[in-house]
């Protein structure tokens, strides 16, 4: 394959990266290869170690992020794996609204005291600055899911990297086509592959990348070493479908990021939202709306054309109140509904919305 992609747009390594070489009778799709062992005495000789369809989904996220890229069984299968670099005693800081799962894997590992965690607002830098004494990792997060706050990546990866900490950022809100942290001076990236990446909520995969540095060098061949050791492989099936989703990513998220910036600017006016979270790009949006959880209830069980449902990034856009899981961190507001925007028709989109809002508008 034809790794040189140097100076394309994101548009162009979406499309042409990860192809088969330029060969006549070739397809022009990466194969989907069902084979668990190979013939002895080339690259990889069993299917764990090494796979051709993950090879290209690989190429085409690493050539997107700008570093080198493993594909996981799920974005928490990537996260675990990040989380093992950070050895026993180790400290972390992470953001107190991470995502729910990282959250969860972060309180286990405290629980077997395997790690001490400091929990900051990672919008503060200040705060985030201040955690960083003595620590060994920064798993930073941005925009948050569901919050939407905003760290300043660049300042607080410089921070952590003064300390000797590694840099690591969860891309998965703000994906490599608006933001590439390893270029703003973080070591590792992890994605779940299975939100705008593949993009039509039919897999569960995930992924890292890791900076081309030396130390992203080692700790690229300490991911991979987990991922050969401990399983956390990913279906070359899954791998895919995410790299046939990829390739439309910019136009899906072109089209639900200008949905979601029309939305947001509607929704600020509309008199049964208290407040609308959107950091001004992207294609989330969280309200919190009137009438408590039941109103946001109510709201996300009206809906016709949004469904409600959790996760985010597909075509279709989800609606759903987040503190109806208990994992979720409990300073994320009860009437706090997250909006996941999709490609739809806007006025479409809006019609529905503003239908079902009205149930908690106070005129109501
Ligand atoms: C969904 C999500 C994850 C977890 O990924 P899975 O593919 O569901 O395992 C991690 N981080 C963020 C920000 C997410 O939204």
């Amino acid at each position: 394959m034809d790794a040189n992609h140097e100076g394309l747009a994101p548009a162009s390594i979406l499309v042409a990266a990860g192809r088969q070489p330029r060969v006549p009778g070739a397809g022009v799709n990466a194969p989907l290869e069902l084979s668990s062992t190979y013939i002895a005495d080339g690259p990889v000789n069993y299917a764990r170690g090494g796979n051709p369809t993950w090879t290209a989904f690989e190429e085409v996220l690493g050539a997107l992020e700008g570093g080198s890229a493993l594909v996981f069984s799920s974005g928490m299968a990537a996260i675990a794996a990040a989380l093992s670099l950070a050895s026993g005693g180790s400290v972390i800081v992470a953001p107190t609204h991470a995502y729910s799962g990282t959250g969860l894997i972060l309180n286990s590992l405290e629980k077997a005291r395997r790690v001490i965690v400091r929990r900051v607002d990672i919008s503060d830098t200040a705060a985030v600055i201040a955690a960083l004494e003595g620590a060994n990792l920064l798993w930073a997060e941005s925009p948050t899911n569901p919050m939407l706050e905003i760290a300043d990546l660049p300042r607080i990866f410089e921070a952590a990297h003064s300390v000797g900490a590694i840099a690591l950022c969860d891309n998965t809100f703000a994906t490599p086509l608006v933001q590439q942290p390893l270029s703003m001076g973080a070591d590792v990236v992890v994605h779940s592959v299975t939100k705008y990446l593949a993009g039509h909520s039919d897999v569960v995969l995930g992924a890292t990348v890791t900076a081309h540095t030396d130390r992203g060098r080692k700790i690229q061949s300490a991911l991979a070493q987990h991922r050969l050791i401990h399983g956390a492989i990913a279906g070359p099936m899954e791998t895919w479908l995410a790299l046939r989703g990829m390739r439309t990513m910019h136009l899906r998220v072109e089209r639900s990021s200008a949905n979601a910036a029309e939305l947001a600017a509607r929704l600020q006016i509309h008199p049964g939202v208290e407040r609308v979270r959107y950091p001004g790009f992207g294609s989330i949006i969280a309200i919190d709306v009137h009438g408590g959880s039941a109103g946001a209830e109510t709201v996300a069980a009206q809906v016709r054309l949004w469904t409600h449902a959790t996760s985010l990034g597909g075509v279709e856009s989800l609606i759903e109140r987040r503190r109806r899981h208990s994992s979720e961190a409990s300073t994320v507001p009860d009437n706090l509904l997250r909006l996941s925007v999709g490609v739809e028709d806007i006025e479409d989109l809006w019609r529905d919305l503003a239908a079902a809002l009205t149930h908690v508008s106070p005129s109501h």
